[in-house]
């Protein structure tokens, strides 16, 4: 540290986070991270994650994002459980304030607040959420192999959803708001051509049915006013993910969906010495090992950026 100006602030803590901060300990920077509210991000409110390369078994989502924070302290990451709630990128030096209004000085700050899946808000979706309820077909999908599943949503991510649990499942109901879908007419045509896959227009979710587990969800026809039980063991809300960029106001280049720009092949932003990694600035890919790759790209640009400048 120069004084009292952090080298380098990792804002969230998800594998985006981890994997900075990993990157940006070993290389010297003594990285400071900020968990935000819900340390360990996404991941922590998934079960088991089968994808991840270099555990052959799989391993449960909340243990492998303490192994990423143990790995991350290891190397000496100062790891505070406080939300970052205030940026000021206008100096050459940057500034964020904490929620209890801790002002931190930074030379680079590392972005990595992820995103959050949108959920319907129903109590039944909350309390059968890994019971059953998943935001996620890559993830969880293979847990419902040959079973009857439920999607919620018209978008590409439900139409992706529904024709990749298509493999998996014998039945996939798909279900539409509204007499159209969202999704790009390509991805339609793809589901509407899926044999196994029935798409229930106009119809909306009045209740996930089941105790310790989904056994069915309840639906209304909103045209018809009538309702009905579709049998599933899977729900999956694929209703569109928010970003959690809201802080950074128009001092960073977004989206119409909110999502950090970066320049190609890099994680700069369009502020000098501020890099976006992870889900806040990736509305493609959106997975633990992707978010984890970015993560690591942006420790070494903040240490190039750094080292350039003769801060290092
Ligand atoms: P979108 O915002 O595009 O779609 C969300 C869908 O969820 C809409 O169909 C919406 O219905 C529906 N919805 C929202 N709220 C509710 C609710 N309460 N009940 C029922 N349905 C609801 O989100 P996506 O995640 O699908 O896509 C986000 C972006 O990512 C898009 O630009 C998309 O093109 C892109 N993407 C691209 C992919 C690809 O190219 N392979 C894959 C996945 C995403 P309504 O239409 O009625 O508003």
């Amino acid at each position: 540290m120069a004084g009292d100006i952090n080298h380098c602030t990792i804002i969230g803590s998800g594998p985006a986070g981890y994997s900075a901060a990993i990157y940006a300990a070993r290389a010297g920077l003594k990285p400071v991270l900020y968990t935000g509210k819900e340390p360990g991000g996404q991941l922590m409110i998934t079960t088991d994650v089968e994808n991840y390369p270099g555990y052959p078994e799989g391993i449960m989502g909340p243990k492998m994002m303490e192994d990423f924070q143990k790995q991350a302290a290891r190397f000496d990451t100062d790891i505070r459980y406080e939300l970052i709630s205030e940026v000021d990128f206008t100096g050459p030096v940057h500034i964020l304030k904490t929620e209890s209004g801790v002002e931190v000085k930074t030379h680079t700050v590392i972005i990595s607040t992820g995103a959050s899946a949108k959920w319907l808000g129903l109590e039944s979706e909350k309390r059968l959420m890994n019971l059953g309820v998943s935001a996620c077909a890559v993830c969880d999908g293979f847990f419902f192999k040959g079973q009857e599943v439920a999607v919620v949503g018209a978008g590409d991510t439900a139409a992706e959803e529904a024709t990749y649990l298509a493999k998996l499942c014998p039945k996939v109901h798909m279900l539409v708001r509204r007499d159209e879908m969202r999704a790009s007419k390509i991805m339609q045509k793809r589901v509407l051509n899926t044999q196994n896959i029935e798409v229930h227009w106009n119809t909306e979710t009045v209740e996930v049915l089941g105790k310790d587990g989904v056994t069915g969800v309840k639906v209304k026809n909103n045209k018809t006013n009538t309702e009905s039980v579709i049998d599933v063991t899977g729900f999956f809300v694929a209703i569109g993910h928010k970003p959690n960029t809201a802080i950074f106001g128009d001092y960073l280049e977004k989206d119409a969906a909110g999502y950090l720009i970066t320049q190609p092949g890099s994680t700069k932003t369009r502020v000098d010495g501020v890099f976006a990694s992870g889900d806040a600035q990736d509305n493609v890919y959106r997975q633990a090992v992707t978010a984890a790759g970015t993560g690591c790209m942006a420790a070494l640009d903040a240490e190039r950026y750094l080292a350039a400048r003769e801060i290092i």
